[in-house]
């Protein structure tokens, strides 16, 4: 007789074109999650959700093409494959996005306006405590040339705000954050997508 197979929880996929990936993964790791590396089209295979990391949004959709990630990552999401994009990520699910380059192109799965490098020069990256919907206790964000949300859409759910903009926001299995919630050994936001991903 064969053993009975262990019991798992989901697999994350963690999107590692570029930029912020590693410290995801570490995150992903430290409550015990599955988290892989997705680099080409085969390592979307069982994978049960995605997280879309901060770096450089025009490149990353440049090597979205590159890599031939593009079409297989629409479909999926498409599907409804959970995602948690973080900063460039965030504009990567975002509807409209603004001062982009012409030839970036993300997925369209929130309905949100986000202006890249919204927060300006002065404040092109900092940190903050946010109250976060969910969250017993302030969440310490780091912000870095992170994007502005201008707008939200009816349905879209306001989860963290900071100086009365949105910075974290859902839209059923779709969570953008504008900041990093992987640069701090704060595991709580990477808790919460899991949690939803097993209905606990
Ligand atoms: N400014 C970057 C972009 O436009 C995002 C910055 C980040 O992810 N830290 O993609």
């Amino acid at each position: 007789m064969n053993p009975a197979p262990p019991v798992t929880g989901p697999v994350v996929g963690v999107l590692a074109l570029q930029g912020a990936f590693s410290d995801h993964l570490e995150r992903l790791a430290a409550i015990d999650v599955d988290a892989r590396i997705v680099k080409r089209p085969e390592h979307l295979d069982g994978v049960d959700a995605l997280v879309l990391p901060g770096g450089e949004s025009t490149t990353m959709s440049m090597l979205l093409d590159t890599s031939g990630l593009r079409d297989p990552l629409s479909d999926l999401l498409g599907d409804g494959l959970p995602v948690f994009g973080t900063c460039a990520g965030m504009i990567l699910c975002a509807s409209d996005v603004l001062d982009g380059r012409p030839d970036q192109h993300g997925f369209d799965l929130i309905d949100i306006t986000v202006r890249r490098n919204g927060y300006g020069r002065q404040l092109d990256s900092f940190e903050t405590d946010l109250d976060v919907a969910g969250l017993d206790a302030p969440f310490h964000a780091v912000f870095i040339r992170a994007p502005r949300v201008e707008r939200v859409g009816a349905g879209v759910e306001i989860v963290a705000e900071h100086d009365g903009i949105p910075v974290l926001v859902r839209d059923g299995t779709c969570t953008v954050a504008a900041f990093h919630p992987e640069l701090t050994n704060d595991t709580r936001l990477h808790e919460l997508f899991v949690a939803q991903l097993t209905g606990n």
